[in-house]
C-alpha cells in the first residue's frame, strides 16, 4: 500500500461585521473572518493538504478569488470538490489532524461539530478527523487578534 501525506496552511484577518466559520461552524464571535469566500481557514488548509497529498497544486489553483463563483462560497463545498478530485486521482483519503491558532473564543464545544462536518465533507470518519486548538500567547498577528492561522496535515491511500 502507497501512502502519501500533505501539508496546509491557511491564515484570514479578523474584522468586524464578518462571520466567524471554521471548519463549516459558526462561531460566536464579535470578529468575523475576511475573505472572497466565507473565509474559513480550517477548511482551506484541509482542502490543501489533501490536494498537497493528492499532487494536485492548491486550492488558489482550483478555486481562484479572482473568480465570482466563488464569492461567499460555502468552503465546505470546496473541500468536497476538491475530495472527489482527489478521489478521481485514484487516492483515498485517510485521516486529517489540523491546529487552528487563534486568541478567541475558545473552540471548545465546537470542535466536535468541525469533525464531523469535515468528516462527512471528506468522506471519512470523524474519528479520522481531529481539529486542535493553540493560541498567540498574546504576540504576533494571532495574539493581537488581527488574524487567524491554521496548519493541517492529510494522509491518503491508493484506492
Ligand atoms: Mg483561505
Amino acid at each position: 500500500m502507497s501512502v502519501r501525506s500533505g501539508i496546509g496552511y491557511d491564515s484570514h484577518r479578523l474584522v468586524a461585521r464578518r462571520r466567524l466559520i471554521l471548519g463549516g461552524v459558526e462561531l460566536d464571535s464579535e470578529l468575523g473572518l475576511d475573505g472572497h469566500s466565507d473565509a474559513d481557514a480550517l477548511c482551506h488548509a484541509v482542502t490543501d493538504a489533501l490536494l498537497g497529498a493528492a499532487g494536485l497544486g492548491d486550492i488558489g489553483e482550483h478555486f481562484p478569488d479572482s473568480d465570482d463563483r466563488y464569492r461567499d462560497a460555502d468552503s465546505i463545498e470546496l473541500l468536497r470538490d476538491a475530495v472527489a478530485m482527489v478521489r478521481a486521482a485514484g487516492y483515498e483519503p485517510v485521516n486529517v489532524d489540523a491546529t487552528v491558532v487563534l486568541e478567541r473564543p475558545k473552540l471548545g464545544a465546537a470542535r466536535a461539530a468541525m469533525r464531523e462536518r469535515l468528516a462527512q465533507a471528506i468522506g471519512i470518519e470523524s474519528g479520522d478527523v481531529n481539529v486542535k486548538a493553540s493560541t498567540g500567547e498574546g504576540i504576533g498577528f494571532v495574539g493581537r487578534r488581527e488574524g487567524v492561522a491554521v496548519v493541517a496535515i492529510a494522509t491518503l491511500r491508493d484506492a
